[in-house]
């Protein structure tokens, strides 16, 4: 057998190897995951639909499709449900790319669309962030003929930052209509709502522009994998061809649709890390330390010594984070916003490092 050559340059795209050590218990700030766990409406939910587990899940997850109409105010017709983001960002790359397209991706970014690309034997123009924040300007620049495809996440992972509407909407005046525009908000529950694009209501005037959502952070459901696309209908139509058939496990279609239902949970949820990101940069500005204000469920901070050090004693002491070296930011870290026992621990530990970096310094 020969595999496509474009394989050779990949590689799995893997959690942090720590967290496959399953023989203790860590606290993992490492993946954004939801610190409140999930609505017990969900676990309720979940019970119900067990005796129906030898039936096949309905194919385009109708009912939660018609749920999610009338939560964001647009047509069913626009919504397409997948198994998390990861796999709507496989068909978005499978439905625009083709070997020799280029692909603009503002880097530091989120690792999968970089890596989908690369698998479709596209051409990727990284386009530098600017104060830690998508510079849509540059953006606009890196678009050529060739592109098919422009990666936007927005709250910003790694970062946390934000662009605002009004700059995103220039953008897309701006582009060819026929390069395809996708608006990852995987954090969009944590950003102010006043600060966040109205996206979902631009697809009739923009219909290149892909809206991804998720339920797997705000919600609590990641490990259950479920996301949508919000798109104008003949994009849903033909991702919808290119998903596998039985995409959404029903489990997972009914824990979803039970969490859009609680309103509270997901008020208690934001709230929770809303009050973490109000104690940041307190803690960062009276060490002296650079944070980023941060849109979503983690921050970035820069430590001014080795991020990779820094996480390894992190790990030492059970608490699972990211260095920033991952993405060319070696003093920096990134870690998930916990309950506040666990930001307390996260600042012990962090207080804890800068005195043995003084002590060194004092020696
Ligand atoms: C977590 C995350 C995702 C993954 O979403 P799933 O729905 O769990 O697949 C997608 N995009 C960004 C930017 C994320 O941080």
């Amino acid at each position: 057998m020969k595999f496509r050559s474009t394989l050779a340059q990949l590689r799995a795209f893997d959690p942090p190897a720590a967290l496959r050590d399953t023989t203790r218990p860590l606290l993992n700030l490492a993946l954004n995951e939801n610190s409140l766990g999930s609505s017990p409406a969900v676990a309720a939910a979940v019970a119900a639909a067990l005796p129906q587990l030898h039936r096949y899940p309905p194919t385009f997850s109708d009912a939660l499709r018609q749920a999610l109409a009338r939560r964001h105010g647009v047509a069913a017709d626009r919504f397409l449900v997948g198994n998390g983001i990861f796999e709507l960002l496989g068909l978005i790359t499978q439905a625009f790319v083709a070997e020799g397209d280029e692909v603009v991706i503002p880097t530091p970014s989120f690792g999968w669309y970089a890596i989908s690309a690369r698998a479709a034997g596209a051409r990727i123009v990284a386009v530098p962030l600017a104060a830690h924040a998508i510079d849509l300007d540059a953006v606009a620049a890196a678009v050529t003929p060739a592109t098919r495809l422009v990666w936007l996440c927005n709250p910003h992972n790694p970062m946390g930052s934000l662009v605002a509407a009004g700059a995103i909407r220039r953008l897309l005046e701006r582009l060819p209509a026929d390069v395809a525009v996708v608006l990852d908000e995987a954090y969009a529950e944590y950003a102010r709502p006043a600060d966040l694009p109205d996206s979902a209501h631009w697809i009739d005037e923009h219909p290149n522009l892909i809206v991804l959502r998720t339920f797997s952070k705000a919600f609590g459901l990641a490990g259950l994998r479920v996301g949508y696309a919000i798109a104008s209908p003949p994009a849903v139509r033909e991702l919808g061809k290119l998903k596998s058939p039985p995409n959404v496990n029903s489990l997972a279609q009914v824990a979803a649709l039970a969490a859009l239902g609680d309103e509270d949970f997901l008020r208690r949820s934001v709230a929770t890390v809303h009050e973490a990101a109000r104690a940041y940069p307190g803690f960062c500005a009276s060490r002296g330390l650079g944070y980023v204000p941060t849109h979503a469920n983690f921050v970035m901070i820069d430590l001014g010594q080795d991020g990779d050090a820094a996480a390894t004693e992190f790990l030492r002491q059970g608490i699972v984070i990211r260095s920033g070296s991952e993405i060319g930011l070696p003093s920096w870290i990134r870690v998930t916003l916990g309950l506040e026992h666990e930001n307390r621990r996260v600042f012990e530990l962090i207080d804890t490092l800068l005195a043995a970096r003084r002590d060194g310094a004092a020696h």
